[in-house]
């Protein structure tokens, strides 16, 4: 049995061509710091990733930070600003949600998008300078927030917006200017890069206190010698993200016959944030009834891959704080999957799930109250 992979918001497959590049970049022997030629041709690699990576953006490559990841970049964010109170929304990952302790989280609606008038008032209530973080594509219903309305918010009220575009990147144009955004982090492995590499874009001039101290890389503002060969995937991850953007509407007419089908073969399954704004890959599927691990599981077992709610690194599955943040009482917060597609999906994935997915539903599901 072939397997499908439907889980690309936990990490996307690699593409071929990030592959050739990190494996070019494999043979490359020396540190990007050091002046002799063999160090300047790895500067050259990590610089050229950076312009690509800095092009996502919209930005100067001067404006990139490169990180260990998207958690750190969100870290790098949340405490690179020790004289600001940070302002989250109820649904973000829990790489903002925990890189601070106390925020202040902003409530969202019946589909997920957040409160911009709870927003307003909060910034208004004169607590000294404030950092705002929204992210502009939710990981587990891909429901997209309104940034740019947010970022005019928070300069009204002198206050910073960091964006959380790492679902978003590859779906949706991540320009920060356009954004209005003052810092965005972006993540290698959700777009058919590797994993272990991100990155904070910062508006020009900004400055911020460093996380990780040591040596001089990243402009002081990240310590520790480059990784360059996650590095290079990430470059070329990045551009093809950006060239290969139009290519999206594929992907959203998959995925609208996907929930088609999955609605109209199993009764009582609904689709979280269907009301709102969404990126084209994401789907999340609420079965009353059924414990989304469960669901998994049993897909799993047909050969389909999926996700459940949030997935700690414990592996054990926790209602998800943003279906309780929209309104679903605890128990059928856990009773979601989470189905997301990619660059490598095609209809035959589609097909192998909503095969699965009924016949998981009609062997586990109660039925529907008349
Ligand atoms: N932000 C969002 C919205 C995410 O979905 C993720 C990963 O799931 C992260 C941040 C963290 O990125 P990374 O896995 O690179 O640490």
């Amino acid at each position: 049995m072939t397997r499908v992979y439907l889980d690309h918001n936990a990490s996307a497959p690699l593409k071929p061509a990030v592959k050739a590049a990190m494996v070019q970049a494999m043979d490359l022997a020396g540190n990007p710091s050091s002046v002799h030629g063999f160090g300047r041709a790895v500067r050259r690699a990590v610089e050229e990733a950076r312009a690509q990576v800095a092009a996502l953006a919209g930005v100067r490559p001067v404006q990139t930070v490169f990180t260990g990841s998207g958690t750190e970049a969100n870290n790098l964010a949340l405490r690179g600003f020790p004289g600001r109170r940070v302002v989250t929304s109820a649904i973000e990952h829990d790489s903002v949600l925990e890189a601070v302790s106390g925020g202040a989280r902003i409530p969202v609606d019946r589909n997920g998008v957040v409160d911009l008038a709870a927003l307003d008032r909060r910034l208004a209530d004169g607590d000294g300078p404030a950092l705002v973080s929204l992210m502009l594509a939710n990981n587990e219903t891909g429901v997209i927030q309104p940034v740019a309305e947010a970022a005019r918010i928070a300069h009204a009220h002198g206050a910073l917006l960091h964006c959380d575009a790492v679902q978003a990147a590859g779906r949706l144009p991540v320009d920060l200017g356009a954004l209005g955004a003052d810092l965005l982090t972006l993540s290698a492995h959700k777009i058919g890069g590797p994993a272990g590499v991100g990155a904070l874009i910062l508006a020009d001039g900004l400055e911020l206190d460093a996380l990780v101290r040591g040596g001089g890389q990243e402009k002081r503002r990240r310590a520790g010698t480059e990784n360059v060969v996650g590095i290079a995937g990430f470059g070329t991850a990045a551009r093809l993200a950006r060239e290969e953007l139009p290519g999206t509407v594929r992907l959203t007419a998959l995925r609208d016959d996907l929930e088609a089908r999955a609605l109209a073969a199993v009764p009582g399954a609904r689709v979280m944030g269907a009301g709102a704004p969404r990126v084209g890959n994401t789907s999340n599927l609420l079965l009353p009834g059924v414990a989304g691990e469960t669901q998994v599981m049993a897909l799993d077992l047909a050969g389909v891959a999926v996700s459940a709610g949030s997935a700690c690194s414990s592996g054990k599955v926790k209602p998800s704080h943003v279906l309780a943040a929209m309104g679903e009482d605890t128990g059928d917060a856990a009773c979601a999957i989470r189905v997301s597609l990619g660059w490598d999906s095609g209809g035959e994935a589609v097909e192998r799930f909503v095969a699965a997915y009924a016949a998981m539903a009609a062997r586990l599901a109660r039925a529907p109250a008349a």
